[in-house]
Order: structure tokens, then sequence, then C-alpha cells
């Protein structure tokens, strides 16, 4: 029997996939004690897991700060998860001292529970609700200028605030390290290395293990009329104008619309419901999306693997930039169709061709039974409980930082002796000539080099381990 301290920040988004793997655990005889907040109490204690309620170390927020965590500024989601860590500091050092977990397992967003771990020399698994983005995979989040300017800006403020938790024994490199996936720490992925970006820059300290959910449910489409479901996930779902658009995009069409509108809104808000429309604040969103043929979701990762897990293809509405990622590698392997066009009439559009055209719902089988085959929460519990892991393999991201300094240090060595040489044949009037064009491609040549050597490393380590 061994003892394992869960922790994640108050979403749905990240406590869901942490149960089943809380639930596993204690069927096979552990404890597990759940540091969260109460909105999640019911669910995990119907796990099995000891709950600990956190909310009292929520700080207080001011009207801006509130609306930066409603808009998921990444700035201020920091900034809270930092004051929590703090607030959390002296009450979470008795804890670990008292119960002397064996692992602690942390959603890789909640600072409290990584930085706790590491402060307490206690194995670190780390769980990612998300894709696991390094420097490699975050090429596929596209954020919007506003998302950008929120983190630029926000550096100065993030870093303060980093600075504060110095004095109380946390080490820490800088923001990026806390976020980021790195290839030396264990960490547990709820998706697919076929359907992880760039799975193969993960050393063996990943496991993807694909959806970790409740459901035995299998996809059954045999439905008198074909089933839509809408949701935009449990962050960001105030829409009533998408909904608008909605109901005046699928109203008289030959379709059953199912749509869960959040807690939020109150439903008779909304105005006159279409016939062939239900409107939900909260649905049981697996049972809905075994029975449904299309889903329009704003790409969360629970929302989006789920809909693949249960065979439904999606129309792709993306908000932030790492539902861009997800629906990105969604529409990549032919499950989803971009919404380019978010008028009623593009929504239209975008619903017929998915219905009319079964090779999206081929996709969406395909990518089914990959999920179905992945380990899920028992592959998740058995990484768990037999943390923490040796690594044996080749650290991509490593090699490639190493050898594109390598490359830069040479090419700038070059460079100089270029403009000696001009210099000492023409006139040191002319060294310009080379130093400026030097300076200009030296970004766009360093990221060619990087794109090329990164290819080189995988062909390596693809034969290297055929050969194995
Ligand atoms: N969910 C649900 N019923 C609803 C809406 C959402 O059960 O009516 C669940 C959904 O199954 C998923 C989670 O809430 O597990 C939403 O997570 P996701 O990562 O998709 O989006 P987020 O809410 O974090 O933006």
């Amino acid at each position: 029997m061994k003892r394992f301290a869960f922790f994640c920040i108050p979403a749905h988004g990240h406590t869901n996939p942490m149960l089943p793997v809380a639930a596993e655990l204690v069927r096979r005889g552990n404890i597990v004690r759940f540091y969260s907040f109460d909105e999640f109490e019911d669910r995990i204690v119907a796990a099995g897991a000891e709950f600990v309620s956190c909310d009292r170390f929520l700080p207080p927020l001011s009207e801006k700060e509130a609306s930066g965590l409603k808009k998921v500024s990444s700035t201020e989601l920091a900034v809270q998860d930092i004051r929590i860590t703090l607030a959390m500091d002296g009450f979470l050092d008795e804890q670990l001292k008292s119960f002397k977990p064996d692992v602690v397992y942390s959603d890789s967003v909640c600072f409290w529970g990584k930085l706790n771990a590491w402060k307490h020399n206690v194995p670190l698994v780390v769980s990612t609700s998300t894709f696991a983005f390094n420097q490699i995979s975050s090429s596929y989040m596209k954020n919007s200028p506003s998302e950008l300017a929120d983190m630029i800006g926000g550096l100065p403020r993030l870093n303060k605030e980093l600075k504060k938790l110095e004095p109380y024994g946390y080490r820490i490199k800088n923001a990026l390290s806390l976020i980021q996936s790195d290839n030396e720490t264990d960490s547990v992925v709820y998706t697919s290395r076929r359907f992880q970006p760039h799975a193969e820059s993960f050393s063996d300290h990943y496991t993807f293990v694909g959806p970790s959910i409740f459901s035995q449910a299998e996809p059954r489409k045999d439905n008198p009329r074909p089933i839509v479901y809408i949701s935009m996930g449990t962050v960001i779902n105030e829409r009533p104008d998408l909904y608008a658009k909605c109901f005046e995009a699928l109203k008289g069409e030959n379709i059953e619309v199912i749509l869960s509108c959040g807690n939020a809104i109150d439903i008779e808000s909304l105005g006159a419901i279409p016939d062939n429309f239900k409107v939900y604040p909260y649905v049981d969103q697996l049972e809905v999306l075994s029975r449904a043929n299309a889903f329009i979701t704003h790409c969360g990762m629970n929302s989006v693997s789920e809909s693949l897990y249960m065979a439904a293809p999606m129309v792709l509405y993306p908000q932030t930039g790492e539902q861009k990622a997800v629906a990105r590698r969604t529409n990549e392997l032919g499950a989803g169709i971009l919404l380019k066009d978010d008028s009623a009439a593009g929504i239209r559009s975008a619903v017929r061709d998915l219905l009319d055209d079964p090779k999206y719902a081929q996709a969406a089988n395909e990518c089914s039974g990959d999920l179905r085959s992945c380990s899920g929460a028992a592959g998740a519990a058995d990484f768990i409980e037999t943390a923490p892991h040796e690594s044996n393999g080749f650290d991509v991201i490593k090699a490639l930082n190493r050898d594109t300094v390598k490359f830069r240090i040479a090419y700038w060595v070059a460079a100089a002796a270029l403009m000696v040489l001009v210099g000492a044949l023409f006139g040191w009037k002319y060294c310009w000539l080379v130093g400026v064009p030097a300076g200009i491609l030296s970004f766009p040549l360093g990221e060619l080099f990087a794109k090329l050597r990164y290819k080189a490393l995988i062909r390596r380590t693809h034969s290297s381990s055929a050969q194995g």
C-alpha cells in the first residue's frame, strides 16, 4: 500500500481526468489524499479518495483580476497560482510532513503541487490534461495577438510575484520552467502517442495513456435522425451570441440538437428555443457523445478526447492558443472541420458537411479505436505507483539545444573571421558589408538549422531504436 497526494487547480477540465486515476489507485489498496476545492468534493469522495478542502486559500480577487481569470489570461492564472501557493505554504508543510506521500501527483499548472513536491523531496508525477507542450510541440499553438500581449506584457509582474516564493524555499528557474513540459519530469498525458503532436520529442519520462474516463459505454449512432451536440466547455461558456447563431443555423433541420450552455447563463434569457433543440446547463457529456453524430466544440482537450473516444466528428471552434493546437491536430487526422465562418450560415454548412460526408465519421472512428487501445486510468496508475522512473533514453530536446548553441557560436565565429578578412583586405570601413547581412540572417538560419537538426536527431533515434 502506498500513499499518494493529488493536487489540482479548481477547474473541471483539469480535475476530471485525475478522478478515474484516483479511483484506480484506491481500488488497488492505496491511499489517495486529494487537495482540491469544495465543488469537486462529492466526486472525489465517490472516487474513494480523501478530500482536503483548499477553498480557504483562494485569494480574494479584484474586478480586474476576476475578469482576467474569466478570459483565461495566462499571466493572471500564473499570478493567482503563486498567491495560492504562498497562502498554502505552512499548511502544506504540515500536511506533507504528516501524510508522508510516496508520490505527489500534480496537475501541470498547479504550482503548489509541483513546488511542494520539489521542496519536500517527494517524487513528482505531473498530470497533463492538455497536449504536452515543449519547444517543439508548442509550434502547434497559434496564440492570438492579445494572448501574446498578455504573456509578454505580464512577464515583469510574473517575475515580481515569483520572487516572493524564494524565501519560502521554493526552487524556480523561471516561469516557463513551471509550466512547460520538460524531459526530466515523470508525466502522464491523457492522449495517445498518435494524437500528441511531435510525440517523438518527449523522453521516456512520459506516458501517453489516452483518455482517463469512467465511462465504459460504446458509441451507438443508430439515431432516427442525426444528433448534434454543442458545448463550449466549463470555463468560457457564456456565449449567448453563439447559441443564438446555432439556433438560427440549425432550426427546422432534420437534426436533434443538444446544447450545454453552462451554469452562468439563465436559459430563459436565450429567448425562443427552436423545437429541435434541448438546452441544459450541464449534461452527462460522455453519454451524449456516445450517441452524437457531430459535436460543435471549443476544442478543450477533454471534450475533444471524449468526442474521439465516442467516435463523434467535430466542428472545431477553438478560442485559445491551446485549443487551436487541439483543433489543428484533430483536423489533421480528418476527424473535424475548422469553423472559419462562425455566422449562422457558416455553422449550418459546417454541420451539413460533417454529417453528409462519411469520411469524417470514419476518421473519428479510427481515432476512437486508437484511444480505446491506450491504457487509460489503469496505465496512469501503474506509472504513478512505480514512480520515480529512470530514463535510459536519449533527450532529443537537450541534444537539439546543445547543437543549436554550437551552430550559433560557429556561425558568429565564421562571420567575425570574414569581417576581419574583409577589413584587412579592403579596409575596415567595409566590415559592415559582412556584419549587417550576418546579423539579419542569423535568426532565420538558426531556425532552419534547428529544424533540420531536429529531423536528423529524430531519424537517429528511430534507427537506433529499430536496431536495439
Ligand atoms: N462537461 C460535462 N458536461 C457539460 C460540459 C462539460 O460533463 O455539460 C465536462 C466534459 O465532459 C469535460 C469537461 O467538462 O470533461 C470540460 O473540459 P474541457 O477540457 O473540454 O474544457 P474546459 O471546460 O476546461 O474549457
